[in-house]
């Protein structure tokens, strides 16, 4: 078994920020599961599928196979062979990867390949529901969050340095949006797991989150 991080939280907490930047002091390997979901809306999103139609999200699913390779230390997804790492931002693969995470097969079909890859190796697992579900085990939880202004400000601010025309009202509306679905969903709903660390990075600098965390580390 390797020494397994979870962090969970909401959209925009800085969960991946802050669990790279952990994964390399410490030597873990990063996995970031909800890059496997947005795969997987990348799949659903090419075939047409919408965001109520769960059902032939089940049986689509099935002919879907995600995995996760390591280049240069970063993580890549592959969909059937093909990496489609570089599509998996898109505020409609997001939006989608949302909607899909509520199907108990797609819950499923990831549920297993997460397992896997912290049996293996020592790894730091950011997500929803990873300290409760995925890894309850694990050495250590962390819920690292940030109010829904602080959040929607950075996400306004990534935005725009990629020089798209945003709107900050409407990121902050989806993130609402966002949180309400994944806190409210019947399968593995975003939650603190009893014994994980919260972590409120609404007024921390990241440097001093990643030494929070760091510090949580006993390896
Ligand atoms: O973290 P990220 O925004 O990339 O995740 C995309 C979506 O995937 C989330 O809105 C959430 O609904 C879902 N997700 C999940 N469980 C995880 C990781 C992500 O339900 N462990």
């Amino acid at each position: 078994m390797g020494y397994n991080v979870a962090i969970d939280g909401p959209a925009g907490a800085g969960k991946s920020t802050i669990a790279r930047m952990v994964a390399e002091e410490k030597g873990f390997v990063y996995v970031d599961t909800g890059a496997m979901y947005r795969g997987l809306a990348v799949y659903f999103l090419d075939r047409g599928i919408g965001p109520e139609e769960t059902e032939r999200m089940e049986k689509a699913c099935e002919a879907a196979d995600v995995t996760i390779r390591y280049e240069d230390g970063a993580q890549q997804v592959y969909l059937n062979g093909e990496n489609i790492t570089g599509r998996l931002r898109e505020e409609a693969v997001g939006n989608m990867a949302s909607r899909c995470a509520a199907v108990p097969a797609v819950r499923e079909k990831l549920l297993e390949l997460q397992r896997r890859l912290a049996k293996e190796q020592d790894v730091i697992m950011d997500g929803r529901d990873i300290g409760t579900c995925v890894l309850p085990d694990a050495d250590v939880k962390v819920f690292l969050t940030a109010s829904v202004r602080t959040r929607a400000e950075r996400r306004y601010k990534e935005l725009k340095e990629k020089g798209e025309n945003v709107n900050l009202a409407e990121i902050e509306e989806d993130i609402r949006e966002r949180d309400e679905r994944d806190s409210t969903r019947e399968i593995a709903p975003l939650k603190k797991a009893e014994d994980a660390v919260l972590v409120d990075s609404s007024r921390m600098t990241i440097q001093e989150v990643v030494r929070t965390i760091a510090a949580l580390c006993r390896k």
